[in-house]
């Protein structure tokens, strides 16, 4: 009987030292490479610091293309996780499903209209209502280079298009792999946008992919992306099937390749486990997109629960109030190799490249040269963008069709998604 007591007592301390509201949040992702766990960790124990406790729910696939199916089928067996990393459109469109909860309370408190950018702002708002926070801003148009296999091929590290089409052939022929990449069609995508902007700048490249125009599309620039995406698509080797992009900047770093074409998530790999980004690794912008800046913002869309305990409510929102705390900015930014959202965070602690991002990206702010990014559900539906994708992944490898097929391929999938 002593002996239950003393273990009935031991089992009310353990209550009695729990908040009275704690619950959990389940949160689904597709963040599972290095660096982005440890930016997710650092999102996770702020919101254990709130006494909740964090569900995991990663779903592997860099792009997050396999989360997003299995997003679809657990909100419509009415079983949604607690929020879920969603972008852009996307928002849009889950929350005209009626999916998605008001965050404006929590809004108001933490003054969201006047801490973010307002572009982003209304990415974030459904009929003006918040149902999304963003994290943060990553740029996509970025050339990663091994300044070390330059050196051994006695190449320089190009700044315009036409240079690096001509180093291609010249590091081959040095024996070094030029790129590193990784055939899934997202990032075909990338490839395919940074291009894009550097042929057609930011004005083309706005109507191109966020007004989706038919003449532009159809357009002789739009010829010469693919003709230039032909000339690239021969040196990519036969080992990207399968390769994930984190392994492909693995190769970057060991000096297997010497070149990546990829969002500033690269960054947040090479610093990954508290690393310094070696001085071997140059990041500048792909060739010919230097004052332009494509961005990509993750964000955390919230969703309606039905059938939950008050406690389970309480901690979506704590979940909600930490992401734009500034402290989670700073860790969680810093290990992601993005920017952070909010203004007035200071980045001088952060990584060479990131801080190079953030004078990118006020220098774009202040020309109008940012653009959304479409490889990464950013400037249009999600119908058009896999529409796109699917011809960008085809033409890269069936070498048998023609720009000019797959600029009537792609004119055609756009019309037909819309
Ligand atoms: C996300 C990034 C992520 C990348 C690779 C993108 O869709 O926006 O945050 O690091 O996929 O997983």
């Amino acid at each position: 009987m002593i002996k239950r007591l003393a273990l009935l007592s031991v089992i009310l301390m353990a209550f009695s030292t729990l908040p009275s509201q704690a619950s959990q949040v389940e949160v689904l992702h597709w963040w599972t490479a290095g660096g982005e766990l440890d930016a997710l960790n650092e999102l996770r124990s702020s919101v254990e610091q709130t006494g909740n406790s964090w569900l995991n729910f990663p779903i592997k696939g860099g792009g997050g293309n396999s989360a997003l199916t299995v997003l679809r089928s657990r909100a419509i067996s009415g079983n949604p996780p607690t929020a879920a990393l969603l972008k852009g459109p996307n928002i849009q469109e889950w929350a005209q499903l009626g999916f998605l909860t008001s965050l404006d309370e929590i809004a108001a408190n933490q003054q969201w209209d006047s801490r973010l950018p307002e572009f982003i702002q209304a990415q974030m708002k459904y009929q003006g209502h918040y149902v999304a926070v963003p994290v943060n801003i990553h740029r996509m148009n970025w050339l990663w280079a091994n300044a070390k296999l330059f050196r051994q091929a006695n190449l320089h590290i190009p700044t315009t298009l036409n240079g690096f089409l001509a180093v291609l052939p010249q590091l081959q022929a040095a024996g070094i792999k030029p790129i590193a990449h990784t055939s899934e069609p997202w990032a075909d995508a990338i490839l395919f946008e940074s291009l894009s902007l550097s042929i057609l700048g930011p004005q083309q490249y706005r109507r191109a992919f966020v007004d989706l125009a038919p003449d532009m599309l159809a357009s002789t620039q739009m010829l010469e992306v693919f003709t230039k995406l032909r000339v690239l698509s021969h040196y990519i080797d036969s080992g990207a099937r399968g390769r994930s992009w984190d392994q492909a900047s693995q190769m970057l770093s060991e000096g297997d390749a010497a070149m990546q074409i990829m969002g500033d998530w690269v960054a947040g790999y090479l610093t990954k486990d508290q690393q310094t980004l070696s001085d071997n690794i140059i990041c500048s912008a792909f060739p010919g997109s230097q004052n332009s800046f494509i961005y990509n913002v993750d964000s955390f869309a919230f969703f309606k629960l039905k059938r939950v305990s008050a406690a389970t409510k309480q901690a979506q929102v704590a979940l909600a109030s930490t992401i734009l705390q500034p402290q989670l900015q700073v860790a969680f930014n810093r290990q992601k190799g993005s920017l952070p959202v909010v203004n007035d965070i200071d980045t001088s602690q952060f990584n060479r490249c990131t801080q190079q991002s953030a004078l990118a990206y006020q220098m774009a702010l202040k020309q109008n040269t940012l653009v959304p990014t479409f490889a990464q559900a950013m400037a249009t539906t999600s119908y058009a963008q896999a529409a796109i994708t699917r011809v960008v992944n085809n033409f890269i490898y069936d070498k048998n069709m023609s720009a000019q097929q797959a600029v009537i391929q792609l004119v055609n999938a756009v019309a037909a998604a819309q």
